[in-house]
């Protein structure tokens, strides 16, 4: 070995390689970047000169970039008073710390470089997002703005259909990725990873030796300790039901205009009832966002679903969601919408419904469902089933003879779902379990 190959190697070496520096620059805190860029005029070289440093920029925690809005803020208050004029907009005033920040980053010729953005939880109005996904200055592909505060939705919406729209200039929006819908990254901490594996493998102890006192609680924690672990992953891709628990009834139209140019950390529902190439117009379902995750194996009977399962790589990316945390080493869109390569190197299989799609199709207790090509709603029901005369009639029909008799049924074609359950295995359980406490039939 050389003298050479001995000596120490700095840091300076070791962010000249644009690998590290690519690597290592989300972990550092864009004010500790500057800190160090001002250590010594190599360290500016190399992070104010390098893309690398700053294709991911992640202001949620950036102090400047909050407007406290508290009343006991009294430098909030002075702030705002020096910037409160007549000429000011409410948006104006609202973006006025980030368009600070951004101001300052273009004229030190760092903005160009930024291409992942995180402003979750900051107060982002639409007109600062317009900027951001239109201006020439920004060159931004993937974009957050889980939790906002000011932002107006159907402004946004607006702008995203605008930017989307057909006479739109070529090689436009340089946009790719836009989170809004989810809950913003979970601050890294290690109170998860401290508490939680102890908790699971002790309910996990306790639901093996089929311990029945405080069953009920059990279930309850383990449902919250599952809930608490779901990664953006899982929940999409596992048999979780409703992924998405508030209605965006308002957002389908958009995600339709921007398909293909924008992708979203939620996708369009692909059930043949939305192609009208594939349905009458009378069963025929507006574009609408799938937010039921049904999991891999598919409808009980075929195991698969008539569209076919989404799989990454072979399916069009507009039918996957863009996965969290918001990837920090890749701006690329493949990156925000890999899932997890399984042990045999292929990609799981996604599923996913809207509630239109799956009405009397699907068990919301344990996620069974069955598609249009394996199962017709009984025609004689299918326009009553959800009247409350027919559930009366069914109930008084399984009370008297069991759901076997339901099964052979109204028409010959047994009834799988009722009134959001499976008839075979989570309605009769309902119904034991109800049985002489008058339980759900009470
Ligand atoms: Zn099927
Ligand atoms: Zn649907
Ligand atoms: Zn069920």
């Amino acid at each position: 070995m050389t003298n050479l190959e001995k000596l120490p190697v700095t840091i300076i070496d070791l962010l000249s390689n644009t690998i590290i520096l690519r690597q290592t620059a989300p972990y550092i805190p864009v004010k500790e970047l500057h800190r160090l860029a001002a250590t010594s005029k190599s360290l500016r070289d190399i992070i104010h000169n390098q893309s690398e440093a700053w294709h991911y920029l992640n202001l949620t925690p950036v102090k400047r970039a909050i407007i406290d809005s508290t009343p006991i803020d009294v430098g909030g208050f002075a702030w705002r008073a020096e910037r409160m004029d007549e000429s000011l907009t409410e948006d104006d005033f609202y973006a006025g710390p980030l368009r600070g920040i951004f101001g300052n980053l273009h004229s030190k010729r760092i903005l160009q470089y930024v291409q992942t953005l995180v402003l979750d939880g900051l107060s982002v109005p639409a007109d600062l997002v317009r900027e951001i996904v239109a201006e020439d200055r920004y060159r931004v592909k993937v974009l957050s703005l889980r939790q906002p505060t000011h932002l107006n939705m159907s402004k946004l919406q607006q702008v995203l259909r605008y930017v989307c729209r057909p006479t739109r200039a070529e090689g436009t929006p340089i946009l790719k990725a836009l989170y809004v819908f989810g809950p913003k990254d979970a601050p890294r901490s290690f109170t998860t990873a401290l508490e939680a594996p102890p908790n699971v493998r002790e309910l996990g102890v306790m639901s093996s030796s089929g311990a029945q006192i405080g069953a009920e609680w059990n279930q309850r924690s383990s449902n919250s300790l599952a809930s608490n672990l779901l990664d953006e992953e899982s929940k999409w891709y596992g048999s979780t039901g409703r992924a998405i628990k508030r209605p965006l009834s308002s957002w389908p139209e958009t995600l339709a205009v921007c398909k293909g140019l924008i992708n979203f950390d939620a996708v369009l529902c692909r059930g043949p009832r939305h192609d009208i190439t594939k349905v009458d117009s009378k069963d025929f379902l507006q574009p609408t966002i799938a937010n039921v995750a049904l999991g891999s194996s598919g409808c009980e009977t075929c195991g698969s679903c008539p569209e076919g399962p989404a799989i990454f790589g072979q399916s069009p990316d507009s039918a996957m969601p863009l996965l969290g945390p918001v990837p920090s080493h890749s701006s690329s869109l493949r990156a925000t919408i890999r899932p997890e390569q399984r042990p045999d190197g292929s990609f799981p299989k996604l599923i996913l419904r809207c509630e239109d799609c799956l009405r009397g199709r699907w068990c919301e207790q344990c996620n069974r469902w069955w598609c249009e090509d394996c199962y017709q709603e009984p025609v004689s029901r299918a326009h009553h089933t959800r009247t409350e005369m027919q559930q009366l009639e069914l109930r008084d029909e399984l009370q008297r003879n069991g759901w076997a008799s339901v099964e052979r049924g109204v028409a010959s074609t047994p009834v799988k779902v009722f009134s959001k359950l499976c008839v075979e295995h989570c309605l009769v359980g309902e119904m034991m379990a109800g049985a002489g406490s008058n339980g759900m039939w009470g």
